[in-house]
């Protein structure tokens, strides 16, 4: 089995990384699991940015190779990639207990007569092998829309009330295993997999 640091505290970000890439051989460690327990500021302009930040505080501590990522939901209605990079933060503000029933009934009230309900996931993941710290990102997108109403409790944050368009998906409904499938994280989990079972690495 092989290590993989991943630098979140964010336990459901770590059982979806645990779940893409254990049937990959892959065992998934974070911060926690060497005694840190502080994270980097996220004060970058994009997922990119924030992912790299979350990454280089920890592999300056730790000197190892690790990844990161930064994710978000992007709703059309409510502005251009919003709430986007924000989307923990802007969360945060509208339950500080982080209760997402609460936060996803408030983005049904907004969203209430809108005509374009599109919304997308991004994630952006960052490697920094060690010692090249030469940043590599791998991207992914699922495209759907926000629905008329909280759909199931499986998944985490905004799943309950996203519908994923082209595998007709409620992410609330679905086991993590089907998320994973054609989620932004898994999709961009996949790419950074390719890099890493290529030959030039062995
Ligand atoms: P980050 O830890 O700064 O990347 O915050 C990402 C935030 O975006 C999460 O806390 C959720 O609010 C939202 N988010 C990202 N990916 C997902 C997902 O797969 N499901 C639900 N919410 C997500």
């Amino acid at each position: 089995m092989k290590t993989l640091l991943i630098a979140t505290h964010n336990r459901n970000k770590i059982r979806e990384y645990a779940e893409i890439l254990a049937p990959l051989g892959y065992e998934v460690k974070s911060p926690a699991d060497y005694g840190i327990t502080e994270e980097a500021e996220e004060n970058g302009k994009d997922y990119r940015e924030n992912a790299y930040a979350k990454a280089k505080f920890i592999a300056d501590r730790l000197k190892m190779p690790v990844i990161a990522d930064d994710s978000g939901i992007e709703i059309k209605a409510l502005g251009e990639h919003f709430p986007g990079i924000h989307s923990a933060r802007w969360a945060k503000t509208i339950s500080p207990s982080g209760d997402y029933r609460v936060v996803n009934q408030h983005v049904l009230e907004l969203l209430k007569g809108a005509k374009d309900r599109s919304a997308e996931y991004h994630c952006c993941i960052v490697l920094l092998r060690h010692p090249d710290d030469t940043p590599l990102y791998y991207e992914g997108v699922s495209k759907g829309h926000i629905l008329e109403e909280i759909k199931g409790s499986h998944g985490f944050g905004y799943d309950p009330i996203f519908h994923y368009d082209a595998g007709n998906l409620d992410f609330g409904m679905c086991s993590d295993e089907e998320k994973n499938r054609v989620s932004h994280r898994g999709k961009a989990t996949r790419e950074l997999l390719a890099f890493l079972s290529a030959p030039h690495l062995v």
